[in-house]
């Protein structure tokens, strides 16, 4: 464990439904799914296909009290919770947090809708684990750990969707995944949300050109990206919830051309780790 670093693991990065082929493997195929560590907490954002994997990799750690932030629940976003075997462990505490339903349905509800018959085979009674469900609203600022504080903020998807700022040692990292852009507009909540930060994680589900047909589908764009990044000040774009379509060859191409608009820009990868040291700049 780095008790002096950001750490952020991407564990799916791929939108809408989970692919695999050798066309693929290089940037994978799992749904959406990333983890933060800040210093010795552990922050799980979204349980699409990705969260199995992560729920191995802290099972092999021996973590056993963590927080699970979900954006919004389409399948992409909650289909590998069923599968998580950290909530069948009854050592584990898992504290699970939502906000894009706030006034129609709660964080336990949501689960509780998602995880039964006869959809999955048991209820969620089952897990072993102990579970502690959070609902917030929209632009609430959370404080699930000490010393990490994460902000929130309303995206334009349909059925809404939490964008989230977290913020810890110095290091600002935003998830904002999945979200439409009008054109020729910054979306002010967004840029609010991504101000100086050193990594935004953003959905570039299309490109401009595919986005025309695409209207009302709730994504972006990396060129979209780009620009959010510029005028926030950001340092680090991650090209993420990448379209099922999408090849290894394309996907290239796309962080290649991201990349020369912004030197910051990557296209994110299953199994990509980055790490920021604690900075000792002070960030709002
Ligand atoms: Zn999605
Ligand atoms: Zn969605």
């Amino acid at each position: 464990m780095y008790d002096d670093v950001f750490l952020v693991r991407f564990w799916g990065v791929r939108g809408s439904i989970s692919v695999s082929g050798p066309e693929f493997s290089r940037y994978g195929g799992n749904t959406i799914c990333i983890e933060m560590r800040c210093g010795k907490h552990t922050l799980l954002f979204d349980a699409g296909s990705g969260l199995r994997p992560a729920g191995g990799a802290l099972q092999a750690l021996a973590v056993t009290d963590f927080d699970l932030l979900f954006t919004h629940c389409h399948y992409d976003h909650i289909i590998g919770l069923p599968s998580f075997a950290p909530i069948y462990d009854r050592s584990v505490k898992v504290t699970l947090w939502s906000g894009h339903l706030a006034g129609h349905m709660t964080t336990r509800q949501m689960v509780d809708e998602f995880m039964r018959p006869p959809w999955f085979p048991v209820k969620l009674g089952i897990c072993k684990a102990s579970l502690d469900y959070r609902d917030f609203v929209s632009g609430d600022v959370l404080r699930p750990r000490e010393g990490v504080v994460v902000r929130t903020g309303s995206l334009i998807h349909p059925g809404g969707c939490i964008g989230y700022r977290v913020e810890w040692g110095g290091r600002v990292v935003a998830v904002i995944t999945d979200t439409e852009h009008e054109p020729d507009k910054l979306d002010q909540a967004v840029l609010g949300l991504i101000e100086d930060a050193d990594l935004v994680i953003y959905d570039c589900t299309y490109t401009e050109e595919e986005m025309e047909r695409r209207r009302g589908y709730g994504h972006s764009t990396w060129q979209q990206g780009v620009k959010l990044c510029e005028a926030a000040g950001a340092r680090g774009l991650a090209l993420f919830h990448h379209d099922p379509t999408r090849t290894d060859a394309e996907l290239d191409e796309i962080e290649k051309l991201a990349k020369d608009k912004f030197t910051g820009a990557f296209a994110a990868r299953d199994g990509q780790t980055l790490k920021f040291p604690v900075s000792l700049r002070k960030k709002r």
